[in-house]
């Protein structure tokens, strides 16, 4: 795992759109996955503006969506994949029927991305209790694409998009761990003095599904990109 560290979250945001665009350069219909959450947020911004400007073009991308709430009615606004299409892919014209979701379950999904020929690019958030999507910890690392209850601490940190955490589902989708590596690369993006502690645990602490993100460890295409404040505990490291 490599560490590119960025002084702010404005470059950071920059950094990582930088790479979604090369890889669009490169392959036009790059098959991608993009977090949810408020860390990729700028980044969106970001890409929205790079595609206006013709600067990036998603026109033949294709996206796997990364993970989703269980039980939700198609299109319902309150989805993982519908808050992405508003934030993302609408604005930059990503093609309906190039988006890969869960709206058959999971039903499907792994085999979707073996016949599309595999992930190219992967970002993820990092969860402030080390999950990637909704990889809580215990999920084994070589765990697929599957449905798992969410953890108190996840059902918290999205109670802010519901309401209340009564209104939160207690189940999720997602991409598995095993699934997400074998992508071709990986970029963890990571902001705020929020996540130091996390972070520093992912680079440093015991490598161990209790802490799903340290799976990223050994990982020579998995990248961090963080800001300063983010990595202030991880200086020096892994560069
Ligand atoms: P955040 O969420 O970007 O809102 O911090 C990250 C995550 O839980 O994956």
């Amino acid at each position: 795992m490599k560490i590119n560290r960025f002084p702010d979250y404005d470059t950071l945001c920059a950094g990582v759109a930088a790479e979604v665009v090369e890889q669009l350069r490169r392959k036009p219909n790059s098959l991608l996955v993009f977090p949810t959450g408020n860390t990729p947020l700028g980044l969106f911004k970001k890409l929205v503006a790079l595609s206006q400007s013709g600067v990036a073009n998603f026109a033949q991308a294709r996206i796997v969506i990364l993970d989703e709430y269980a039980g939700l009615p198609a299109n319902d606004p309150r989805s993982l994949t519908d808050w992405l299409k508003r934030e993302l892919l609408t604005p930059v014209a990503v093609q309906p029927e190039n988006i890969f979701g869960f709206e058959n379950g999971i039903t499907g999904i792994e085999d979707q991305i073996k016949s599309q020929g595999g992930l190219d690019l992967v970002i993820l958030g990092l969860g402030p209790n080390g999950h990637l999507g909704f990889n809580e910890p215990g999920s084994p690392f070589d765990s697929r694409t599957r449905s798992i209850d969410l953890t108190p601490e996840s059902i918290k940190s999205n109670a802010a998009y519901w309401g209340s955490e009564d209104l939160v589902p207690r189940q999720g989708m997602t991409l598995g761990l095993g699934t997400l590596c074998e992508a071709i690369k990986i970029i963890l993006m990571v902001s705020g003095a929020s996540k130091q502690n996390v972070l520093s645990q992912t680079l440093n602490g015991k490598i161990s599904p209790a802490l799903p993100a340290t799976v990223l460890r050994h990982l020579q295409h998995a990248h961090v990109f963080a800001d300063v404040r983010a990595s202030h505990y991880a200086k020096g490291l892994g560069e």
